[in-house]
């Protein structure tokens, strides 16, 4: 039997004594150069902590092995050290937590939540759209579940899916306002443990937030619909209260797609070899709304103009101008 979750609408805004200590993390995929884009995202969040008193945790995101190659996480925080942030304490690797993700890997299994799956993405695709009840009550992958889920998880090689109950999932972001998604949707049942032998990016990060503590989750919009997603293992996994969230707007380049690690020269590396970050920080101020015109400052005036009840809420462009500015 599939157990029920909970029928109370997850809330994002769960009651926090007062002298309750807010957390959050910075959680860097260390998979090449960090760009203008992921500086902006880290700085607003670092400045969000700063400003507000809450506790930051260094959360390095390398389980994606095929991606992460040597020296790319030292890289990632002298990065993030260049612009001038800091955490709390020492950085939290996913590469060394893998038994905290098999240990929920069980919890859903014994729930009867999460079931191996060896088919093609081409396989999937045609038993979802073979004709089959797809009302909004009938789970989107229902042709490929198995009859009985297993009640225990064991690494075989192959990919295991959340079995997602059709529902509607709901939160407040506080930069962006109200949200529902439909789990149908955005996916249906969600890849939680790849074939790489690894969690997905979905359950590593709800289990590394639910044991950090953090209450707060600052990150770029993109992400938004993953929300919904960990808001989902959340519940599954029995842990409460659900983060905060607050997505920010995504910094396009002049031909308006999102900057992206392939556009060497938005590479944060690529400046911190000239110069010091006062120019790059001066245009996250002007993008931030502290300073209507880009003036290259220090990481302390950053933070002394940051107002977090007033975040962008907007997409950002890199122009060629600002291109040339940081030159
Ligand atoms: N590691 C992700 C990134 O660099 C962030 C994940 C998250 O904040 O949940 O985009």
């Amino acid at each position: 039997m599939r157990e029920p979750l909970s029928q109370e609408s997850p809330s994002s805004q769960a009651p926090i004594g007062a002298q309750a200590q807010e957390i959050t993390r910075l959680a860097p995929s260390p998979t090449g150069s960090l760009h203008l884009g992921n500086a902006f995202s880290f700085v607003i969040n670092w400045a969000l902590a700063r400003k507000q008193g809450w506790k930051t945790v260094l959360r390095i995101e390398d389980l994606d092995e095929s991606r992460v190659h040597e020296g790319m996480t030292a890289q990632a925080i002298e990065t993030l050290q260049w612009l001038g942030l800091d955490w709390d304490q020492d950085p939290v690797i996913q590469t060394d937590r893998f038994e905290h993700y098999s240990d929920a890997m069980n919890v859903l299994a014994d729930k009867s939540l999460v079931y191996p799956c060896d088919l093609s993405r081409r396989e999937i695709e045609e038993a979802l759209s073979a004709p089959h009840d797809n009302s909004d009550q009938h789970p989107l992958h229902a042709p490929i579940r198995p009859e009985r889920f297993p009640t225990k998880f064991a690494d075989t090689g192959i990919g295991w899916r959340f079995a997602a109950r059709p529902q509607t999932v709901q939160f407040t972001d506080s930069n962006l306002g109200a949200w529902a998604f439909d789990a149908n949707e955005i996916g249906g049942d969600f890849i939680v443990w790849t074939q790489r032998n690894a969690p997905s990016y979905q359950l590593a990060v709800v289990v590394d937030d639910h044991d950090a503590g953090v209450t707060q989750v600052v990150r770029g919009r993109d992400l938004i619909d993953s929300a919904a997603r960990q808001i989902m293992l959340y519940e599954a996994l029995g842990y409460r209260p659900t983060p905060t969230y607050t997505h920010l707007p995504l910094v396009l380049g002049p031909d308006g797609r999102r900057l992206a690690k392939r556009d060497q020269d938005t590479h944060i590396a690529s400046y911190s070899q000239k110069s010091g970050p006062e120019r790059v920080l001066g245009l996250i101020a002007q993008w931030t709304g502290i300073t209507p015109d880009r003036v290259p400052m220090s990481i302390s005036e950053f933070l002394e103009g940051f107002d977090p009840d007033t975040l962008p809420t907007e997409d950002l462009v890199f122009t060629n101008e600002d291109a040339q500015w940081l030159r």
